[in-house]
């Protein structure tokens, strides 16, 4: 990855920029972490895995009005962060293509998205608040069992993977059958991660999957099969793996940047809470844009902790 950057190098307390409405304004940190945030299944009742419908209808407002705003996966990998000035970018992720991440209802011979499941809630939220973003990555199951096999809709599977590609969300390797990795040879391993890569590109020819989320978070024995490699005359490669847990991930400027080890929060009420009040308190620990993703803007004191392989920064001190 070659980043062509800038980096702003700025006293956090000289400049204040212009932020959300109704908070306090942030100074830009580029080097603060972000959450990755992750989602199972939107349905009822709210459960371990489960997020109802209105309850992740309200995590959109909670951090639209926290000042959060959406980028996809890639753009985070990118280091292409191009949210407004004083605002946090986020990740939604989903995982496990469950029926009430997007379904179709059917009426007087047409079909819609269903407006309570997850891609429905996302498409009314970004039609009312354009400036929250439109992104999010479906890490789906091609050939898991009922009711995980790519939304439970055997009719509307293509039209689905083709929407999301469409517009601008984001699909993602999760093996054929959510396999646990670590159980398998070389062989297994690559040929769960190719065959699903595979499936979806039936449906969606030209579509380049960039990352792959663990299933269980179960790393296979050699990290590199999972990377990249060939199998049949499928390519696949990687940017990005995906854990299932271990809290914010590090900023994609940060020496502790692992794009091979990206660690997720699980969406859950009390842990989606826990950190958005973490965050709340400790504001410079967060990541707040300067506005122009071709700018890295950093507080002075911590400019030892950039990566020390983003060669073409030039440094500006203001
Ligand atoms: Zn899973």
């Amino acid at each position: 990855m070659r980043l062509l950057l800038v980096v702003a190098l700025i006293l956090t307390a000289a400049l204040l920029v212009a932020s959300f409405a109704g908070a306090e304004p942030l100074p830009p940190n580029e080097l603060g972490r972000v959450m990755i945030l992750e989602y199972h299944k939107i349905d009822y009742p709210e459960a371990r895995w489960t997020r109802t419908p209105e309850n992740f209808r309200r995590d959109l407002e909670t951090l639209y009005a926290r000042g959060y705003r959406l980028i996809s996966l890639g753009d985070l990998i990118d280091g292409r962060i191009a949210v407004p000035a004083g605002t946090t970018p986020v990740v939604l992720t989903f995982d496990d293509s469950s029926p009430g991440q997007f379904r179709y209802l059917e009426a007087n011979g047409t079909a819609e998205i269903d407006p309570k499941s997850a891609v429905g809630i996302l498409e009314a939220f970004a039609d009312a608040r354009p400036d929250f973003g439109r992104a999010a990555v479906f890490f789906v199951l091609p050939a898991a069992d009922p009711p995980n096999r790519l939304f439970n809709q055997p009719a509307y599977e293509g039209r689905k993977l083709q929407y999301l590609a469409s517009r601008g969300y984001e699909i993602g390797n999760h093996t054929l059958w959510h396999a646990n990795l670590g159980k398998y040879d070389e062989t297994i391993v690559r040929g769960q991660i190719a065959s699903a890569q595979e499936w979806i590109q039936r449906h969606v020819p030209d579509y380049k999957i960039r990352a792959l989320a663990l299933p269980h978070g179960v790393y296979p024995k050699d990290v590199s099969w999972a990377l990249s490699g060939s199998v049949k005359g499928v390519t696949y490669s990687h940017d990005a793996i995906l854990q299932v847990s271990g809290g914010p991930a590090p900023s994609p400027f940060s020496r502790d940047w692992d794009a091979v080890r990206l660690p997720r929060i699980q969406a859950l009420e009390e842990e989606l809470r826990h950190w958005l009040v973490y965050f709340e308190r400790n504001p410079g620990e967060r990541f707040v844009s300067d506005g122009d993703p071709s700018v890295v803007t950093v507080p002075a004191t911590l400019r030892a902790r950039l990566r020390s392989d983003l060669r073409n920064l030039r440094v500006v001190e203001r």
